[in-house]
């Protein structure tokens, strides 16, 4: 008599057993007469409590399946029960999901995404980790003001779309990016559901398992998970105060055949740093000698806050080697789940096949909605209140760093974006300083989440945007106290005198 056990399931455990006797009893697998293992016997095969099977028998008795008579055990009783036309008549055994899914999908995990979602909604945390806008600046009313306006005019933002997005918000787009000096047309322009998804179709039209692509390390994990989950060789460049290392990439490019490079050349996620413009030219010339495509991702190059506008790559290009990439996610909110792919005519259909096969289109109604905001130049407006206010939140995290940090954690300035890349002192480990931080109620990614293979655990992300500016300097203290403890501790230890001084954080 076979029982299996599906310890996940809601089903209690009494009730399977119950109910998989009880199938063999109606496809005569036990027939009248045969005796069922004593309740003890049971219980340890299946590694359960004696009093599970007591309750699965006296279940089956109550149906009247079985009948236990002293001295000779639990009998199966003659009585034929109708079978039930809902059952399938044979027993059934519980799936084991994971038997089927792919060879891929164990690449799928990420625990640094899973997590900074999940502290998303923990509201008594300072947390510097997730990189996203801060709450009080989404513009919330002007969004329901606008919703109102047109979901009560029309039915048509509830209808189904193109695929390639609502044709107003492209025009828009391009209009947008002409003044960023970016020429392209509507036709070229497909609407996403968030960067994220950009990566995703990249990874499906461009990749098969075995192929090379380049990214920056450190850079964006989400960009490392998709290219990892299609099975795809990563080889990395390393990024230092100019932005990811030309002269590093040329020597891989002399010996690699890559599918594409993925670069964020503008405020880095996560080191903050832009690519010169010396680096970039060299970018796109690399680009060309070797027939490589550029994905250009964009995302924080409208947060700018010292310096003007910074030229994308996509701008600079004269030969349509780069497929661009932005989001309203990091210049709006997130929630909307809106960003934009620019792309030469062969490749945007291609995209467009594979967002149909995707999910058809992006949400209509938010692309509506974004196209009034837009429309209205409220884009613009809201452009100029957040990098007014990144760049002083950004100035109050340095502060509060100058003032709590022990000599030996370096970090570089950023001129835009939502992140400080700190070095820490020599010997700390950013998982422990993690772990320290946590007992204080404050977060922050360690660096090693943004490495491909390792490294980085010398380092963390501070992120600014989210926290409002009485937080930021109070979650800065307490890191600086968690890390003067972990430095006190090991001062006293073993391996004190261990410290260096000042370090870049890209050495
Ligand atoms: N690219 C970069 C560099 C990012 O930092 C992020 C989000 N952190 C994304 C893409 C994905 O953003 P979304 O899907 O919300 O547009």
């Amino acid at each position: 008599m076979q029982i299996i056990l599906d310890r996940e399931s809601q089903t209690s455990l009494y009730l399977q057993i119950r109910n998989q006797i009880r199938r063999l009893i109606q496809t005569h697998t036990l027939p009248p007469g045969y005796r069922l293992p004593p309740e003890r016997t049971l219980a340890k095969t299946l590694g359960v409590n004696r009093s599970t099977v007591v309750n699965a028998y006296h279940e089956l008795e109550a149906d009247g399946l079985i009948e236990s008579h002293v001295g000779k055990g639990t009998i199966v009783k003659s009585a034929a029960i109708p079978e039930d036309p809902k059952e399938p008549g044979f027993p059934v055994q519980p799936l084991i999901w994971k038997d089927f899914y792919n060879r891929q999908s164990e690449k799928m995990y990420n625990p640094i995404l899973s997590n900074i979602l999940d502290q998303l909604s923990q509201h008594d945390l300072i947390s510097f980790a997730a990189g996203a806008p801060a709450l009080e600046t989404y513009p919330a009313e002007k969004f329901a003001r606008i919703s109102r306006d047109l979901i009560g005019n029309s039915g048509y933002p509830l209808e189904y779309s193109l695929t390639l997005g609502h044709f107003p918000l492209r025009e828009y787009l391009a209009e947008f990016m002409a003044t960023r000096g970016i020429e392209t047309k509507p036709e070229n322009i497909m609407i996403i559901s968030g960067s994220q998804q950009g990566l995703d179709l990249m990874a499906k039209i461009f990749l098969e398992p075995g192929d090379s692509v380049v990214v920056e390390e450190p850079t964006y994990p989400g960009a490392i998970g998709v290219f990892n989950t299609a099975g795809a060789h990563i080889l990395t460049v390393p990024v230092d105060e100019n932005g990811l290392s030309t002269d590093a990439l040329e020597q891989l490019l002399a010996r690699r055949r890559p599918k594409f490079i993925y670069v964020q050349p503008t405020f880095q996620n996560p080191t903050g740093v832009t690519l010169t413009p010396d680096r970039r030219q060299k970018l796109l010339q690399l680009a060309y000698r070797y027939h490589v495509p550029i994905i250009e991702d964009d995302a924080y190059g409208e947060l700018y806050y010292d310096t003007p506008k910074i030229q994308s790559l996509k701008a600079m290009d004269n030969y349509n080697h780069v497929i661009y990439l932005n989001t309203f996610s990091k210049i709006l909110f997130p929630g909307l789940r809106l960003g934009w792919i620019v792309a030469p005519s062969p490749v945007i259909d291609m995209f467009e096949l594979a967002k149909q096969h995707a999910d058809l289109h992006s949400g209509t109604t938010v692309q509506w909605l974004i196209t009034e905001f837009c429309r209205q130049g409220l884009l613009e407006e809201h452009l100029q209140y957040v990098r007014e206010r990144y760049a002083s939140q950004r100035d109050t995290m340095l502060r509060a760093l100058e003032k709590y940090s022990p000599p030996e954690l370096t970090w570089h300035m950023p001129q835009g974006g939502f992140y400080i890349w700190c070095q820490l002192p020599s010997g700390i480990n950013a998982t422990a300083l993690l772990g320290k931080a946590a007992e204080k109620n404050v977060a922050f990614l360690p660096g090693n989440a943004f490495y491909v293979h390792s490294g980085g655990n010398d380092k963390i992300r501070l992120c600014y945007s989210r926290c409002p500016q009485e937080t930021i300097e109070e979650g800065v203290r307490r890191i600086c106290e968690a890390l003067a403890e972990i430095i006190q501790a090991k001062s006293s230890g073993p391996n004190s005198g261990n410290f260096k001084n000042k370090i870049n954080p890209f050495i």
